[in-house]
């Protein structure tokens, strides 16, 4: 059994993904190709933005949208320690600093009361940083409480910076992922929700001026050419080969995000009495992970045992909190400082999830979870 199988969507869509290349391998235009110029515009549809800057990864999208929203030294962005390192990373990179906000224990998300806490107590304490934005991540696919994150960013004149990563095609209150905050960057690792077979990013924003700031610093900080370059930019173009992949893959997400909720609906189903994952009203998440809390670390550790003995993959996202990371204690962090992140951190797995899981092979792996066989 695969933890996620590439395989048999490939099967389904082999030949569409070969015409797709061929294309390119006949024009030839292997970087800003036309086929960047349609999934942008593809995408931006979907999203239901403006704006879609397609980039070279999920961590160069965030780190574009910081580059064109002049982050730097002396700022600070508000995001959550239950993530993926890139989210940080891209803030450190800039030299600018994050502020780790605890994380809401059924959602995994960032808590937006601890979040308006955290901004007031930044604004009533001299510590040298201008707070400049807030980074939330929609973890495992769900959204973050965009409705509350945004008042809290009205109150403060912040940006909202949404990380899609996992979470393209998820949907908050009728708006899709990509259009949640007032920019959002997703990933096209081949294991997310909608995966290349390489690495990809895309950028998405009704802003006119904050697109042509990314488009800039897509190619180096260019002004009218790229021999003109009026700011400090990166190299961080998509190949097209990716776009022309994607474009395939587009053809059918729309339907695999609707099998992607039948298998979650058929674990949360199966696993009665485990503690399961909790889509809030009006959401629906991506599924990128189907995440479980064990009941502490040495429970985790015999059901993963367990499980993998009868041949199921578990992984652990995110087995360290980023405050105490070993590239982060500089920041100042300690253990004790997120305590629902911590605690979620030392019980938390992921059972295997794609659009192709089988009720057979769902009813097998909760048997075993369950202890069932
Ligand atoms: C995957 C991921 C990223 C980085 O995306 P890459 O395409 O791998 O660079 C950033 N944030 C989160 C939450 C992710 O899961």
């Amino acid at each position: 059994m695969d933890f996620i199988d590439l395989k048999t969507q490939q099967i389904r869509i082999r030949s569409r993904i070969e015409k797709n290349i061929q294309a390119v391998l006949d024009h030839g235009q292997y970087i800003m190709g036309p086929e960047i110029l349609k999934l942008e515009s593809r995408l931006a549809e979907f999203a239901g933005v403006k704006h879609a800057v397609s980039c070279a990864s999920g961590t160069d999208a965030l780190l574009m949208t910081l580059m064109a929203y002049d982050i730097g030294p002396g700022d600070a962005v508000f995001t959550t320690p239950f993530t993926f390192v890139a989210t940080a990373e891209a803030i450190r990179l800039l030299g600018a600093t994050p502020v780790f906000v605890d994380i809401d224990p059924v959602t995994f998300n960032i808590d937006p009361k601890r979040l308006r806490e955290a901004l007031l107590a930044h604004a009533q304490t001299e510590t040298g940083l201008a707070a400049r934005g807030i980074l939330p991540v929609d973890l495992f696919g769900l959204p973050a409480d965009y409705d509350a994150i945004r008042a809290v960013a009205r109150e403060h004149g912040l940006f909202v910076l949404e990380d899609a990563a996992q979470s393209f095609g998820a949907e908050y209150r009728g708006r899709k992922a990509g259009a949640l905050g007032d920019a959002a960057a997703t990933s096209f690792f081949p294991a997310k929700p909608l995966g290349a077979y390489g690495d990809g990013g895309m950028c998405f924003t009704d802003d006119d001026a904050l697109a042509a700031a990314l488009r800039s610093v897509r190619i180096h900080g260019m002004g009218a050419d790229k021999y003109d370059n009026v700011r400090i930019g990166i190299n961080g173009r998509m190949d097209t080969i990716q776009a022309a992949v994607l474009l395939a893959k587009l053809d059918i997400f729309p339907e695999e995000v609707q099998l992607r909720q039948t298998v979650a609906g058929r674990y949360t189903r199966t696993l009665a009495g485990v503690v399961t994952p909790t889509v809030p009203e009006g959401l629906l998440s991506a599924w990128a992970q189907y995440s479980v809390l064990a009941e502490d670390a040495r429970h985790r550790e015999a059901l993963q045992a367990r499980l993998k003995a009868a041949g199921i993959p578990t992984a652990v996202y995110y087995p360290i909190p980023l405050h105490l990371q070993t590239a982060y204690t500089s920041l100042g962090g300690k253990p004790g400082d997120f305590p629902v992140t911590e605690d979620c951190a030392n019980r938390i797995f992921s059972l295997p999830m794609h659009p192709y899981l089988s009720a057979e092979d769902q009813e097998r792996i909760a048997a075993v979870f369950l202890g069932r066989s």
